[in-house]
């Protein structure tokens, strides 16, 4: 049976091109017999505000895509991020940062998928680990896991290039957990067979990947989507003017048919479908 999951971030109101990917997620479930979740991923404790989560349920019911199961909150889970933190320590794959943002653009010399390289400043150095992120040292984990694949089942199989990143973040200073090592957890304690989401993460899945075998997890396959993006190509975001769904809805909208219109491609007016990009042979 396949199961997926719609995981958004409470740090804002959803819009459109969220209301897409919960369609996506919700179809893909449906029409296989399958299984849809919802995860509130609500650990970035300076971003992420409660208020939002029932604006967010509400929004998906008014769009007709119903959950099964409870939803899941991440703000639950932070005992298992911290295990997983632990054992990844204990195999000698982490190591604790204290650079800036300014230290690392001043030490960095590579751009990869989320901005600029870190440049391994602190790995080898002796660091207080009381305030520090603990970043995974790549190249030794990356040896240690040897070469790895993962399906997306629009681009197919990929060559796992989790090296591109360099040695990301996956203990944060602020919060818990980063992203990477929080929703890598998630999708295997829910049994999430079939990660859908948008473009945009297409690259993050190559440290999951990684995440994955280092952990023991296992290992789903991949449903990359198109994002909705603006007349200049740009992907939607609420501060450029891309209205919430909650506004809709209050306006007295048809949910169920906005969800019908985003199945068929007919976006309002100066949306479009991004194009696909394909993934790294
Ligand atoms: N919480 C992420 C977001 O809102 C989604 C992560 C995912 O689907 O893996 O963009
Ligand atoms: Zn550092």
């Amino acid at each position: 049976m396949i199961r997926t999951r719609f995981a958004p971030s409470p740090n804002g109101l959803l819009h459109l091109g969220h209301a897409y990917a919960a369609v996506v997620a919700h179809d893909l479930a449906r029409a296989r017999d399958g299984e849809f979740l919802l995860r509130i991923e609500d650990i970035d404790g300076t971003r992420s505000r409660a208020e939002l989560v029932d604006e967010i349920l509400a929004d998906l019911r008014w769009l007709g895509l119903g959950w099964d199961g409870d939803v899941v909150f991440q703000s639950g889970r932070l005992a298992s991020y911290g295990a997983a933190g632990e054992r990844l320590k204990a195999m000698g794959l982490l190591y604790p940062c204290t650079c800036t943002r300014a230290d690392i653009a001043a030490a960095a010399t590579e751009t990869g998928p989320d901005g600029l390289v870190y440049p391994g400043t602190c790995r080898g150095r002796s660091v207080d680990p009381a305030n520090a992120a603990w970043r995974l040292d790549m190249a030794r984990a990356a040896q240690l896991a040897g070469p790895l694949e993962w399906t997306d089942e629009v681009a197919g199989v990929q060559r796992a290039r989790p090296e591109l990143f360099g040695d990301v973040v996956l203990l944060r200073k602020e919060a818990p957990a980063s992203y990477h090592l929080a929703a890598t957890l998630d999708d295997a304690a829910d049994g999430i067979t079939l990660v859908t989401r948008g473009l945009d993460l297409f690259a993050a899945s190559h440290v999951h990947r990684l995440l994955q075998t280092l952990l023991g997890l296992p290992v789903p396959v991949w449903h990359h989507h198109p994002l909705l993006v603006e007349s200049d190509g740009r992907k939607l975001a609420k501060r450029r003017g891309s209205p919430a769904l909650a506004d809709l809805r209050r306006a007295g909208e048809d949910g169920h048919a906005l969800a019908d219109r985003l199945r068929a491609g007919r976006l309002p007016a100066g949306i479009s479908l991004g194009g696909g990009v394909i993934g790294i042979p």
